[in-house]
């Protein structure tokens, strides 16, 4: 934790001249406080790979609320490369085989675990052990069950755990999640999403291996356009029927390439959604008894765009990173559960285990 310039309530105290006025904006600041964390947070992140270097450094460069304050990597020369680049101490800096000893760096509130996906779950677990509250990747782990050993191990920990899930902090997608909870144009009665994007990277890559992935363009894509219709109906569903499609079998050896699904909702909506890695698709169009609404691109980090009634929706884009981790630091100080807790990880991927076991027995599978 570091201080900021911001001034807080002890130095209005010790540096205000102690009159009634001031007893009383004293009163009203302590308030503020109580809502204002005026401290920033220190973050670690866990694995400097892509997303790390490309979006969440960067959007820490903007957060008001944490700051990077120390990162986790298996390769000296990278340790280097962002001490210089970001000014991290080298006491902050931990590979992965002294990353327990974080527990005595005072420095690092939270750590952001920005893995392979099969290693989410130690190091979410490490992490809460060694006192750090957490933000792990998505998609949450290999499967549902061990999102339930992350979430247990982390109230074991009293630690608070929340998913890198930044499209609940981005203007288009929370206007949808209003147009659609609060019904302005009525029950919802059809969704219809898909995510994906053209995969041409390293064969090699940790993505293609289903040891470390836990499964393709489903885990990967897929559970932006499942969470995309559980918050434009704010229900949960109840059963998913899917089929698969694989047209590089070559190259998607180990991993799903393309899935399409029904989901079965307890209020009826016809909900279909896809997941590729063969196809540039990101978008949700929604329509209700009374209007529509749509989202195209609808899951990226920036530039989304969306309708309402075939007119612009006319809201900003952001810098999604910087909200979410703002929003979590605000989390931490007031001790708060996150909008995105472990709990919302789970909810996906219990979506995801049952499409997976749907394309293996060819039925409607329910979500349990
Ligand atoms: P990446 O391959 O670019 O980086 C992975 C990092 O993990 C690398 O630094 C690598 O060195 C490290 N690593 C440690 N042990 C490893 C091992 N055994 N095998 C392979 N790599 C190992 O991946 P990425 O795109 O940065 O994705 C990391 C996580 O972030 C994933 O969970 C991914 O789903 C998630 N992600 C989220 C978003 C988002 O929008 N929220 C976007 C991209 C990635």
């Amino acid at each position: 934790m570091k201080p900021t310039i911001k001034t807080s309530r002890r130095d209005f105290i010790l540096t205000g001249s102690l009159g009634a006025g001031a007893l009383l904006l004293g009163s009203a600041l302590s308030s503020l406080a109580a809502q204002e964390p005026d401290k920033k947070l220190g973050i670690a992140l866990v694995g400097l790979g892509g997303y790390s270097s490309g979006q969440l450094a960067p959007a820490l460069q903007h957060t008001k609320n944490c700051y990077l304050a120390g990162i986790v990597t298996g390769t000296p020369a990278k340790a280097e490369d962002w001490s210089k680049k970001y000014n991290i101490p080298q006491k902050n800096i931990y590979n992965y085989k002294n990353f327990d000893e974080i527990a005595n760096n005072k420095d690092i509130d939270i750590v952001y675990v920005v893995l392979p996906v099969a290693m989410h779950k130690e190091y979410t677990i490490r992490a809460a052990r060694a006192g750090k509250h957490v933000i792990c990747e998505k998609p949450m782990a290999l499967n549902a069950n061990d999102c339930r050993e992350m979430i247990a191990a982390c109230k074991d920990a009293n630690k608070l755990l929340s998913i890198g899930y930044r499209l609940h902090f981005e203007p288009h997608n929370q206007e949808v999640m209003r147009l659609g909870q609060k019904q302005i144009f009525g029950k919802v009665t059809k969704i219809d999403t898909g995510n994906g994007f053209t995969y041409n990277g390293d064969p090699n890559a940790w993505r293609l291996k289903k040891a470390l992935s836990g499964g393709g363009a489903l885990m990967d894509m897929g559970v932006y356009s499942i969470q995309g219709s559980r918050y434009t109906l704010g229900q949960e569903p109840i059963a998913v029927k899917a089929t698969q499609e694989k047209t590089r079998p070559d190259f998607f050896k180990e991993v799903d390439e393309t899935i399409f699904w029904e989901l079965k909702f307890p209020g009826g909506a016809k909900v279909t959604g896809k997941s590729s890695y063969n196809n540039d698709w990101s978008y949700l169009h929604v329509e209700a008894e009374k209007g529509k609404f749509a989202l195209e691109p609808a899951f990226g980090y920036s530039g989304l765009d969306g309708t309402i009634n075939g007119k612009p929706m006319n809201v900003p884009n952001n810098i999604q990173q910087a909200a979410q981790m703002d929003d979590f630091a605000n989390c931490v100080t007031l001790n708060k559960q996150s909008r995105v807790p472990g709990e919302e990880g789970l909810k996906d991927m219990k979506v995801v285990d049952a499409i997976y076991r749907s394309l293996d027995s060819g039925k409607w599978e329910e979500i349990v």
